[in-house]
């Protein structure tokens, strides 16, 4: 497991950005945490590491679910936070996304459970201090591991 803590929403940003630029067609990043730990500006910066129009707003699709952008690759941000569970999940039918050659960012992964692909970059933000956040990145399967290990070292 790798942990970074960071002091502000812009270092989460960039955090983020970091692991963005890293990302490939077909990558999944699972983000669990509570409310207000970060997990929507963390997606921010993945989005402008993929190459989103950084002039496009970025915000949780709580309402809709998903939003899609357009970058070097697809980008695919879900909010699963109204979701009951891995059974709606599972009848929704995100297949076409979590199996496709875009790449998606979750926030609320906790509700897949069963659902959450077995090849996918888990991470972990919490509250710290104040503005602090810890962000634990966590690999299933070995090409997130070996994502984990460029972004220890970029
Ligand atoms: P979530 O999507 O997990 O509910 P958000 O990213 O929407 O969380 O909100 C995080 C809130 O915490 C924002 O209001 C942001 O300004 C604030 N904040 C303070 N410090 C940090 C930090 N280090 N990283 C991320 N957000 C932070
Ligand atoms: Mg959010």
């Amino acid at each position: 497991m790798l942990t970074f803590r960071t002091k502000s929403p812009t270092e989460t940003i960039s955090l983020g950005a970091r692991l963005g630029r890293l990302l490939e067609p077909g990558d999944f990043v699972a983000l669990f945490g509570e409310l207000g730990a970060g997990k929507t500006q963390f997606a921010k910066g993945v989005a402008r590491g993929v190459g989103v129009d950084p002039s496009l707003p970025v915000t949780s699709p709580t309402y809709t679910l998903l939003n899609v952008y357009k970058g070097r690759l697809p980008l695919y941000h879900f909010d699963l936070y109204r979701l009951q569970g891995a059974e709606e999940a599972s009848a929704l039918g995100f297949e076409e996304y979590f199996y496709g050659s875009g790449v998606c960012v979750v926030e609320w992964s906790e509700r897949l459970e069963e659902e959450l692909p077995d090849q996918a970059l888990c991470v972990t933000l919490a509250h710290g201090d104040d503005d602090t956040r810890s962000i634990s990145f966590e690999a299933r399967g070995s090409h997130a591991e070996g994502v984990i290990r460029k972004l220890a070292t970029a």
